[in-house]
């Protein structure tokens, strides 16, 4: 039995003697070294791709249900994307692992010294509803290819792809490798992550959740990867091609309705460009989702009822609605929507949207950039269209973030090489690629000594000459 389900509809000692007897299999697993050589990894990559090929309608059905995703979206987004990841680490893994030889300083001599990269052991991965599938199952091929046992924690307000999900799981992996437990992630930390040693949790999630699976962590002294949102800034200067970067940022915040986290949160626009910029997006949401996006096949839903209330609730009358701006309950559906907000204080200026609202405010000087964006500072992603290079260098060296483009909006997941993940509010911690693998390893440090010779002065009693030796020894 892989699936645990943790909910209050179970007796809690049921669910907490699982869980307990789940982690201590997987801990034996993990003792036993199976999950060590490359032919395993690399054996249960190549099986995790077969069970995702044939689940593959099951979870494209799945995500329409979640969040109305067309075929093309959670193919591109999710599903390809995970081959791809898949079919990277592949060709990769093997060099990955190669231990590492490093020089042996000359008084350790004749020695040498190299780094391992060692599986952590049993590790939690948990996952959002945005992109429910991917972003559990991205982080698990870094945990595979790291050669640990995994357990992983679906978002439960995505039901359909974690039904996907756990189905997938169970009928490809014993437990004690990898399972699932699905359910109310707040019963996690106290029932799993307070009373075990994991050797890490790699969480996706809001900041807010982030703070507190890292205070249950401490109490283990768990190691956290934390992936969390924020408020993400988009640039647009006078020199850029207003009608690329209206295209570009019309796409990379509605793709999902909104609901991706390093969708642009707001745009920057210089006043000079502000109205051709607007008539643009406008124009482009217009062309991507015609005259109604409720009747476009190709417009997702927000998650639940919950979500599409705060989003609605936004729109008050601090807010001008430049476009957009209808909601409709019963389909969980709102419009594209550009907003304007003078306020300061208003909450669209400090809550991460992650919806289909887009937040635009003109500029003029750089300084005013810095003002506005140190609002909400260390934002996941960051976005400038710009053709000044100077600017370009200034911005990017100046202002912290997790990852962004020039001249393009959310692509930058799409490099396997590029390391994915954000810094001080938007989390700690990187994935993607080799960074996955990092993550999933860590630099085990071994030096060998030679036993065929050993200088006097390493010991006692220490002759006069000794330390002069040391001077050119230690210098
Ligand atoms: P959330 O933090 O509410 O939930 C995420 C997961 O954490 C779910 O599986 C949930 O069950 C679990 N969880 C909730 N409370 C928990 C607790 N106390 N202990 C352990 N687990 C708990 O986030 P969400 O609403 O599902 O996702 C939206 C947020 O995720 C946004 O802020 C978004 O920016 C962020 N996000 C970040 C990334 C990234 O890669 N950085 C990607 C997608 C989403």
């Amino acid at each position: 039995m892989s699936v645990l389900v943790a909910s209050d509809t179970l007796s809690l000692s049921l669910n907490q003697l699982q869980i307990d007897q789940l982690v201590v299999s997987q801990q034996q697993f993990f003792n036993s070294g199976v999950t060590r050589s490359y032919a395993f990894r690399k054996a249960q990559l190549n099986v995790l791709k077969k069970a995702i090929q044939r689940r593959e309608k099951d979870i494209i059905h799945a995500l329409h249900q979640d969040l109305r995703k067309n075929e093309f979206e959670a193919y591109g987004t999710e599903i390809g994307f995970i081959y791809t990841d898949i079919r990277h680490t592949l060709n990769h893994l093997h060099q990955w692992m190669q231990t590492k030889r490093v020089a042996t300083p000359i008084m350790f001599w004749p020695g040498s010294s190299r780094i391992v990269h060692d599986p952590l052991g049993t590790v939690l991965i948990i996952s959002p509803w945005n992109y429910p599938f991917q972003l559990l199952i991205a982080p698990l091929i870094a945990a595979i290819a790291g050669g640990n046992t995994a357990i992983l924690k679906p978002s439960e307000l995505a039901p359909a792809t974690e039904a996907v999900l756990s189905a997938l799981i169970e009928e490809t992996f014993e437990p004690e490798y990898i399972a699932i437990i699905k359910g109310p992630g707040q019963l996690l930390g106290p029932q799993l992550i307070e009373r075990h040693h994991l050797d890490h949790i790699f969480y996706t999630g809001s900041t807010q959740v982030g703070r507190i699976i890292m205070q249950h962590a401490a109490r283990q002294l768990t190691p956290v990867t934390l992936e969390l949102g924020g408020k993400s800034p988009c640039i647009v200067d006078e020199t850029a091609d207003i009608v690329w970067a209206a295209k570009k940022i019309a796409w990379g915040k509605f793709i999902n309705a909104g609901q991706t986290c390093v969708a642009p949160d707001y745009v920057l626009v210089h006043e000079n460009v502000k109205d051709k910029l607007v008539e643009a997006i406008k124009h482009q949401l217009q062309k991507m989702y015609g005259n109604d996006a409720q009747k476009s096949p190709d417009y997702p839903r927000i998650i639940n009822q919950r979500r599409l209330n705060t989003l609605a609730g936004y729109l008050d009358e601090q807010v001008v609605v430049i476009c957009g701006g209808k909601t409709d309950a019963a389909d969980l559906y709102m419009e594209p929507t550009l907003v304007e907000v003078n306020e300061a204080e208003h909450p669209l200026w400090h809550d991460e949207i992650f919806g289909p609202i887009l937040l635009i405010r003109s500029y003029k000087t750089a300084d005013e950039l810095f003002e506005v964006i140190n609002v909400n500072p260390y934002p996941l992603a960051f976005y400038l269209f710009t053709k000044n290079r100077h600017f370009e260098r200034e911005l990017t060296e100046k202002i912290r973030f997790g990852g962004g483009c020039i001249n393009n909006t959310l692509v930058h997941l799409g490099n396997p090489d590029l390391p994915f993940g954000g810094t001080g509010y938007s989390g700690m911690g990187q994935y993607h690629g080799y960074e996955g693998f990092r993550t999933f390893t860590r630099p085990k440090s071994i030096m060998k000594t030679s036993t065929w010779i050993d200088a006097p002065l390493w010991y006692p009693p220490v002759k006069s000459w000794y330390v002069n030796v040391l001077k050119k020894l230690m210098k």
